[in-house]
């Protein structure tokens, strides 16, 4: 399978090439080791660096900037392809984010402090935006950054952070003038490596994504050069976020497909093998109408997500389009994983299939990137109603 439908306009030889390197990748250096970083809660850190030096981390990033000068569609294929092979723990998709800001608003100087070392895995980035007291209503985050001489002063928790226990470079959502709302948001790049006053919280314990560490963060009075404010003018955070809040969107319905495909692939597998009642569980009618109407489901989604992508490429992708493929994809990744399961039988509550790991996994996509109902929030907007 693959991310592109045949009639997508998007997807050149490039891309396919691009497509089969991944995919070959994650087959040696991801695949085997699924299982084991899932038990000890984190991605082993060398497997960023073999991703940097297989030119996965930098596709986006410029060649003057350590990268390979791709457009957005090369991550798009990585994150299929991660999904497709079976893994959703790896935290590619923060890394991509967080390149998508640093290329978006950074100065000249910032990009050449971060974008190499991004591109490398040499840094490991997360986004920070959630607090204990505040997910969905981002405007109200308390952590924040005031200016003390060429320094900010930063305090504050955020909870529930990707890549929160590996990250050395935090893309923090801070108010830098807390009497305001949105406009008070600006967005300041934290360098972790020996940062006082900065501590990681637990590696927080979850129903799935269990290789991914998810983490607390806690800032006490930590002091950051004003230089690392993205970009060079304060309170344009909650703009910055806004802009490119669709691609984290878009990679989540891609991840969906991703997952989709890997779950109808496992599943048709297991009803070929599995016999009830002197036949195989493949040939009950029941089954060949379940796994027709999953198909169906998932080249629907397919078809979505293929436009979006394009008019991601084009620069055209709305913030409704997005949270149309993230509520989408997530929800029929939900209910297409629970079918498939249901499908194995007993044997898909188990863990050592791998049916049972894509079904714990899903379960958040309706979560993180902004809740499933934030995302009908944000559609309804759009209608005029
Ligand atoms: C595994 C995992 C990884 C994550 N990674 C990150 C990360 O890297 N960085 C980061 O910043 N955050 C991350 N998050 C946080 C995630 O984005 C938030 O959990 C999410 O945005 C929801 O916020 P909340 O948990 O505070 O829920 P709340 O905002 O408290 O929402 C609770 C419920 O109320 C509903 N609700 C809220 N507002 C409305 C409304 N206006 N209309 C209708 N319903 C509403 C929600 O949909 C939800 O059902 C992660 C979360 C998880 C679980």
């Amino acid at each position: 399978m693959s991310l592109a439908t045949p009639t997508a306009t998007w997807f050149n030889d490039d891309h396919r090439l691009y497509a089969h390197s991944v995919s070959r990748f994650f087959a040696d250096h991801l695949v085997p080791n699924i299982e084991r970083w899932n038990e000890e809660e984190m991605v082993e850190r060398n497997f960023w660096h073999q991703a940097g030096e297989a030119g996965i981390l930098g596709a986006t990033i410029p060649q003057t900037h350590g990268g390979a000068g791709g457009s957005i569609a090369f991550d798009a294929i990585t994150a299929y392809e991660q999904a497709r092979c079976g893994d959703n723990g790896w935290g590619f998709g923060i890394q991509s984010i967080v390149i998508g800001y640093v290329q978006a608003y950074a100065t000249e100087e910032q990009k050449t402090r971060w974008l190499p070392q991004l591109a490398s895995g040499e840094m490991v980035a997360a986004l920070a935006m959630t607090e204990p007291g505040t997910g969905s209503d981002l405007q109200a985050v308390t952590t924040s950054a005031i200016k003390d001489g060429n320094h900010y002063r930063i305090n504050g928790s955020k909870t529930f952070i990707t890549n929160g226990q590996s990250a050395d470079l935090i893309c923090l959502v801070a108010k830098t003038d807390k009497e305001q709302g949105a406009r008070g948001v600006s967005l300041i790049m934290v360098e972790t490596d020996g940062l006082e006053g900065f501590r990681r919280g637990r590696n927080l314990k979850k129903i799935g994504l269990k290789s991914q560490d998810t983490s607390e963060l806690f800032f006490d009075n930590v002091k950051v050069p004003q230089t690392h404010l993205l970009g060079t003018e304060e309170g344009q955070g909650f703009y910055q976020l806004m802009k490119q809040l669709p691609w984290e969107r878009l990679y989540i319905g891609i991840t969906a497909l991703g997952s989709m495909d890997c779950a109808l692939e496992e599943t048709t597998r297991y009803v070929q093998e599995r016999k009830a009642f002197g036949q195989r569980v493949m040939d009950f009618q029941n089954t060949r109408f379940k796994l027709a109407e999953i198909k169906t489901k998932i080249e629907v989604t397919r078809s979505f997500i293929n436009d979006s992508i394009t008019r991601l490429e084009a620069g055209t992708l709305d913030a409704a389009t997005a949270s149309m493929a993230k509520w989408w994809g997530s929800q029929v990744q939900c209910e297409v994983i629970d079918e498939c399961l249901q499908l194995h039988g007993g044997y898909g509550y188990m863990m050592e299939y791998p049916i049972a790991r894509l079904y714990t996994d899903a379960r958040v996509q309706k979560i993180y990137g902004g809740t499933n109902e934030i995302m009908k929030e944000l559609i309804a907007r759009s209608m005029d109603i």
